[in-house]
């Protein structure tokens, strides 16, 4: 029965890392994957994390399970992590969150919520954008993907002019997918004037706005600000999804925890998207995992241990920035070819770096540095020991 089956392609960032692992040269750098990574190069078990999850493993808890939507304690707390004060919208049911597997579950059963439920057909993405946006909307039962400009290959910056004009040239009901923060993978987001004229666009073509955000606390350092354009279109009085992961910023990747909230206008439609969302949840997994999220919902709900938990993102980000100016300083001062003040324009783990496939493959065969054949990295992946290095391999690939 299975011999018609196809090999797909691999996932180039997984499959990158399992090269990456096979490398036995000592010098290797690895600047693919979206995990941070200490200045000694270690994935990094973030103390606040270790804490709670003692509190969650006092013994006290069984396996029963969740409630299909999920642990309340947490998808509340992490809906107001994103959206502020908005108990009172909570309370009355119109803002509501769903626990998801992690950022992409929510991106999943928010796309297959909006086919069934508000037939829509087409979704936009940014070019370039997350290489896994593509592949959960088309799914979960979208017909059309289409794209909107994002990216200026000759100015390295937003290219903000043809991303408004892709916006309203788009079908009424299209769903558009936007970056809350520290879009994946430029680094750029939009500015706050940029913002308002999007929504403007948005509302004016009656498009669904769709918000990821897998990287809230990661662009600025500050979840407050990291979370202005999702806040100002609800501000607006926008209906619409919003996906959130905690995999990066409690370094919480396997646990697969994350949160998509809901927001609505009407009380009157609340119990039957509600009613919606459960069964598509029950016919995909049935019930979420408790860990990850019960660790979040820890530290969220107690003052001392999310303070704990801000005062270690802001150190995370903190060696981020680090890591940019250093880069930049470095290439500038070996007069390598081109401008690189886009490295440090640029926010939250990632950097378009502007080198094409062919310098990405030259610095993996020659100097056994990994990085995505679009030229993205890793900022994180960069540490006081190999930055000299991956400055000088650069330098010397721009000149092959
Ligand atoms: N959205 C973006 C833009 C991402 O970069 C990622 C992860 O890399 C995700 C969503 C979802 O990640 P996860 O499913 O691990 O939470």
């Amino acid at each position: 029965i299975f011999s018609d089956v196809e090999e797909a392609q691999p996932i180039e960032v997984f499959h990158l890392v399992k090269v990456f692992n096979e490398d036995d040269d000592p010098s290797k750098v690895n600047l693919t994957i979206g995990a941070y990574r200490t200045d000694e190069g270690k994935p990094y078990y973030i103390p606040v994390v270790k804490k709670a999850e003692s509190v969650v493993l006092d013994g006290t808890l069984n396996h029963e399970y969740l409630p299909i939507l999920g642990l309340e304690s947490f998808t509340k707390a992490a809906s107001q992590l994103l959206l502020g004060d908005i108990t009172q919208r909570q309370e009355e049911g119109t803002i509501f969150g769903v626990q998801s597997i992690s950022g992409s579950g929510a991106l999943r059963v928010g796309a297959e919520f909006l086919v069934k439920h508000l037939k829509c057909t087409t979704f936009y993405y940014s070019i370039p954008t997350w290489e896994n946006h593509h592949l959960i909307f088309m799914t979960s039962g979208f017909q059309n993907a289409k794209t909107y400009r994002y990216w200026n290959e000759e100015t390295r910056s937003l290219d903000f002019d043809g991303f408004c004009e892709d916006l309203s040239n788009a079908p009424e009901n299209a769903v558009i997918i936007l970056h809350g923060c520290a879009h994946n993978p430029t680094g750029l987001d939009p500015t706050e004037d940029q913002w308002k004229k999007i929504a403007e666009i948005i509302k004016e073509h009656k498009l669904i706005p769709f918000f990821d955000n897998a990287y809230q606390g990661f662009a600025s350092g500050d979840l407050e600000k990291d979370a202005w354009s999702v806040r100002y279109f609800l501000s607006q009085g926008f209906e619409f999804l919003c996906s959130q992961s905690f995999a990066k910023n409690y370094g919480l990747y396997n646990e697969r925890a994350g949160n998509l909230t809901f927001v609505l206008n009407s009380v009157e439609n609340v119990k039957a998207v509600k009613s919606q969302v459960t069964m598509i949840v029950r016919g995909m997994y049935s019930n979420p995992p408790n860990h990850g999220a019960r660790t979040v919902s820890t530290i969220l709900n107690n003052d001392v241990l999310k303070n704990e938990w801000m005062n270690t993102l802001k150190l995370m980000t903190d060696r981020i920035k680090a890591m940019r100016k250093s880069l930049r300083e470095n290439l500038e001062n070996l007069g390598t070819i081109g401008t690189w003040n886009h490295i440090t324009d640029q926010t939250g783990m990632f950097s378009y770096t502007g080198l094409s496939a062919s310098h990405v493959e030259y610095l993996r065969s020659k100097y056994h540095i990994y990085m995505l054949r679009s030229g993205r990295i890793n900022i994180c992946g960069l540490n006081t020991n190999n930055i000299n290095y991956v400055a000088e391999a650069i330098t010397d690939t721009l000149l092959n």
